[in-house]
């Protein structure tokens, strides 16, 4: 009887266990986000589990109803997805297949698992469907951002270099040619510092749009970043040269781009193109020719597109050695200041004295500020040189101080790029003190270059600057954008009128106009003028008749060391007689 107590109460302990593994089991299923099929061949029969309902809108009765759910998969993934469900028939090794829904872009990704007996027939089966749309979205994305440009929806660089690889290897068989251009949207800086990072990743798109119309086969557009583009052309000829196709897009540059904000940009383009295998071998090698090309021309002036040659390619490695020299000059110290000086048109005498660099190498070769102060802006390195250009010639400018029969005005350049550094004032205050200059005696001059950009902000700092009683001069008035309306918004004292218009003074009528014009501006806006590049005796005369007030140039005096103009300081004025001017 105790025994029989015993069996009993084992019983129901284990139906209880198995009771509790149901319920742990059935716990995990209902939870489960995944639908389960549960098929039992003994019989026949078929059972759902899970989140069957979020998956599929109908029921699964019977073995013959697996065919509902092929019904509601894309035509692709029947196949795989069938091969799965039966797995027992085809007796593969199946792991999980994922099929696309026709309605609702859902993935589902389904295994399954069958269950033999001892005489090797399937004896239980079950199928698991996931949602697996979560995933494969953000897989997709991160496939996408490997090949493409986000904003542009252009191929992105390494992609469009991995494609021009092989369309030069498809040239190479058959004896094709590939060119290859490089796009730089025109002040995109200027565009993007004044109207926003949002409205220019909108210019970025609508631009990449145009491009995009250019894709074929044999034309691959990409956006490297920023504001440049890259297009290959395979076998470029008539309708898909470079010309051509230039000619399309400025054609559609012709309108403005309209920005959602409302504003209206039109844009301009520097191209620079290179073909293979005329320019380089490789793919790398060959986008870097068109980058050089596009780079000289927006230097040059934009709005243009060009061909490379060797030319331009050993220009530009000249360029670069002479960037490597100029890093190693400034520490060795093969810089000197010279001076040119100024006099007043009426009475000849000294009005002050501008500084300008002189840059020997080591082998004793003067170069040229004009040559090489531009690859030191682009380089970076015209901020600690533009340092101490400020400091030399400050310094030099109060040795002079007990030779002044008059204080003198002493004349920097300052370029762009330290103008825009943001300890640019601060940095300048702290010299003017150090050497006790009165900042009265100083004169920066500026280009129009500087008063791109945060327009409010740069008027700022130059009110700021002559707050301190220093003087603003523009330089080069009249290469550039020069409108004379703007002129009397800006801070400044001085215009410097260009040598282009001095040279052409005695001759064309057009400047003659141009000129008096802007003396009748200047003088009304109480502004000192300054004729530049006066070489001739007739210049001078001309000059001193529309009442410019001062002259520099090689006709009075060339640039020249410290110690010679400390002999033009003493003298107080013009080596030529006043009677001789
Ligand atoms: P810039 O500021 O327009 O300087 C005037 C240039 O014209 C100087 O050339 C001067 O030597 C030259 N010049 C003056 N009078 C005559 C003349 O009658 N005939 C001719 N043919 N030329 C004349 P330089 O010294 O070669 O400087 C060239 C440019 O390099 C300067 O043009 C300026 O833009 C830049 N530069 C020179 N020194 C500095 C500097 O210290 N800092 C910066 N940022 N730029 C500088
Ligand atoms: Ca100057
Ligand atoms: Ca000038």
């Amino acid at each position: 009887m105790d025994d029989l107590n015993y069996q009993i109460d084992l019983l129901n302990a284990m139906n209880r266990r198995l009771m509790d593994e149901r319920k742990m089991l059935q716990l995990i299923i209902d939870t489960s986000s995944s639908a389960y099929i549960y098929v039992d061949f003994r019989d026949n029969s078929v059972r759902t589990l899970g989140s069957w309902s979020q998956f599929w809108d109908f029921e699964l009765k019977s073995l013959s109803d697996f065919e509902k759910i092929f019904d509601t998969i894309e035509d692709d993934y029947i196949i795989p997805l069938r091969d799965t469900i039966y797995l027992e028939k085809k007796g593969l090794e199946l792991s999980g297949v994922q099929a696309k829904r026709r309605t609702g872009a859902m993935w589902v990704e389904c295994e399954a698992n069958v269950i033999y007996g001892t005489d090797h027939k399937p004896e239980t089966k079950v199928i698991r469907f996931r949602d697996v749309t979560k995933y494969n979205i953000q897989n997709e994305e991160l496939t996408y951002l490997v090949f493409y440009d986000e904003t542009s929806g252009l191929y992105n660089r390494n992609y469009f270099i991995r494609l021009l690889g092989n369309m030069l290897e498809r040239a190479d068989g058959q004896g094709e040619t590939v060119a290859v251009m490089f796009i730089n949207i025109d002040n995109f800086r200027n565009i993007n510092d004044s109207l926003g990072i949002v409205a220019g990743d909108e210019l970025v798109q609508q631009f990449g749009k145009y491009l995009k119309d250019f894709m074929s086969d044999n034309l691959l557009v990409s956006r490297f970043s920023g504001d440049l583009f890259c297009i290959a052309v395979y076998a470029p000829s008539g309708e898909t040269s470079a010309d051509h196709i230039y000619a399309k897009i400025c054609e559609q540059m012709k309108k403005p781009i309209s920005l959602s904000s409302g504003q209206e940009i039109l844009l301009t383009i520097s191209v620079g193109v290179a073909e293979y295998p005329e320019a380089a071998t490789g793919a790398l090698e060959l986008v870097n020719c068109a980058e050089i090309v596009m780079f000289k021309n927006r230097v040059r002036g934009r709005n243009s597109m060009s061909y490379f040659t060797r030319g331009v390619l050993n220009e530009f490695l000249s360029n670069v050695e002479m960037e490597n020299k100029l890093k190693d000059a400034i520490f060795s110290n093969n810089f000197m200041m010279y001076f040119q000086p100024q006099f007043r048109t009426d009475d000849g005498t000294l009005r002050g004295t501008e500084a300008l660099i002189r840059w020997r190498d080591e082998t004793g070769k003067f170069i040229s500020p004009a040559d090489f102060i531009p690859i030191a802006e682009q380089s970076g390195t015209i901020v600690p040189l533009g340092t101490w250009i400020i400091a030399e010639s400050i310094r030099t400018y109060m040795s002079w101080k007990d030779i002044m029969r008059e204080p003198i005005i002493l004349s920097l350049n300052i370029s762009a790029i330290q103008y825009r550094q943001p300890d640019f004032v601060e940095n300048l205050l702290k010299v003017i003190n150090e050497y006790n200059m009165p900042p009265e005696s100083l004169e920066l001059e500026i280009t129009e270059s500087v008063l791109i950009g945060d327009y409010q902000e740069i008027i700022k700092k130059l009110t700021l600057l002559r707050g301190y009683g220093i003087k603003i001069s523009l330089d080069d008035f009249g290469t550039g954008y020069s409108s004379l309306s703007y002129l009397k918004n800006l801070p400044i004292d001085t215009l410097k009128i260009d040598k282009s218009f001095v040279d052409t003074i005695l001759t064309d009528e057009n400047t003659q106009v141009i000129m008096e014009t802007v003396m009748y501006m200047a003088h009304k806006l109480m502004l000192e003028t300054i004729a530049e590049g006066v070489e001739t005796r007739e210049q001078f005369a001309f000059m001193e008749a529309m009442d410019c007030t001062d002259i520099q140039g090689y006709y009075m005096a060339k640039p020249m060391p410290a110690d010679e103009m400390a002999q033009v300081i003493k003298a107080g004025k013009s080596m030529i007689g006043v009677d001789e001017l």
